[in-house]
C-alpha cells in the first residue's frame, strides 16, 4: 500500500495502554521512550506532530462509573490521567531533544499550557511536537474523538491511529487465522460492521470532514515513519 502522499503535518493517536508495556497497569519507562523514537524518526523527516494519548493505562471514566462513581467525577479522573501520560511522553521526547508542549483541553497552568488554537499551531510551525492532552475537556467524550477534534482544528492531513495490529481486519486477526486486512475501508462501513477502528463518534467527526485515519502497528520498529514515506502496511479509513 504505497500512495504517494506527503505529510506536512499528522496527528498520532495512541492509548493509553501502549505506554504500559507488559505491566498490565501504569507507564513503563522504556516502552515510553521506544514510542518517543518512533516519534523522533518522523520529526527527522520535518513533518510537523501532534498527539494524543489515552488515559486507559491509569483510568478509564466507564470502569469508575461501573463501580458506583458518578459518570463525569470519573471522567474528569480519565481526562488527568491523559496528562499525566503526556508529561511522561514529553520528559521522553525531550530527552531525544525533540521540543514538545503539552496543552491541556483543562488549564493547569503550573503544569502545561492550556489550549489556545493559534498558540498550537505556532508551536507546530516551529517543529515543536503538540502533545493534546485532557481529551476535549468534556466528560462523555473519548480521546479518539479528542485526537479527531484537534486534527481538525490543527488541519492535520491524517490521524495515524497507532495500534497493535497492523491495520483493520475484518474479524479479530488474533483470534482467526482467516482474518484478512483492509488496505481501504470507508468510514460508513467501520460504523456499520462495528470495526473498532475508533469509537462512533470520532469515526464520524473524521467522515464529516474528510479525514483520513491510518491505522497501522505500533510494535513495528520504524512503522510510523515508514508510513510517511510510503512504506509499510497499515489500513486507511477513507
Ligand atoms: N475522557 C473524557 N473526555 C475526553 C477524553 C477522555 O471524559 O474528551 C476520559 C474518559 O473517562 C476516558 C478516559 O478519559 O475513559 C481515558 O481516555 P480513553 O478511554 O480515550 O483512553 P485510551 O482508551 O485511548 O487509553
Amino acid at each position: 500500500a504505497s500512495t504517494a502522499v506527503t505529510y506536512k503535518r499528522v496527528m498520532l493517536k495512541i492509548s493509553g495502554e501502549a505506554l504500559m508495556g507488559d505491566q498490565g497497569y501504569g507507564l513503563h519507562p522504556p516502552t515510553v521512550q521506544r514510542i518517543a523514537r518512533e516519534v523522533q524518526a518522523v520529526h527527522r523527516l520535518g513533518v510537523e506532530i501532534c498527539m494524543v494519548i489515552g488515559g486507559g493505562n491509569i483510568f478509564r471514566g466507564l470502569q469508575g462509573s461501573a463501580q458506583g462513581m458518578e459518570r463525569t467525577t470519573a471522567d474528569y479522573m480519565g481526562m488527568l490521567a491523559t496528562v499525566m501520560n503526556a508529561l511522561a511522553m514529553q520528559a521522553a521526547l525531550e530527552s531525544l531533544g525533540i521540543f514538545t508542549r503539552v496543552i491541556s483541553a483543562i488549564p493547569m497552568d503550573q503544569v502545561c499550557e492550556p489550549y489556545i488554537r493559534r498558540r498550537a499551531v505556532r508551536h507546530l510551525e516551529k517543529k515543536r511536537v503538540c502533545i493534546f492532552a485532557a481529551g476535549t475537556g468534556n466528560p462523555y467524550f473519548t480521546t479518539d474523538t479528542a485526537a479527531t477534534l484537534r486534527a481538525n482544528e490543527m488541519a492535520c492531513q491524517a490521524i495515524f491511529k497507532g495500534t497493535k495490529v497492523d491495520g483493520v481486519y475484518d474479524k479479530d486477526p488474533r483470534k482467526f487465522d482467516d482474518a484478512k486486512r483492509y488496505e481501504t475501508v470507508s468510514y460508513d462501513e467501520c460504523l456499520q460492521k462495528h470495526l473498532g477502528v475508533m469509537d462512533a463518534s470520532a469515526i464520524a467527526l473524521a467522515r464529516d470532514n474528510d479525514l483520513p485515519i491510518i491505522v497501522f502497528s505500533l510494535d513495528e520498529p520504524g512503522g510510523f515513519c515508514g508510513i510517511l514515506r510510503g512504506e509499510g502496511t497499515y489500513t486507511r479509513v477513507q
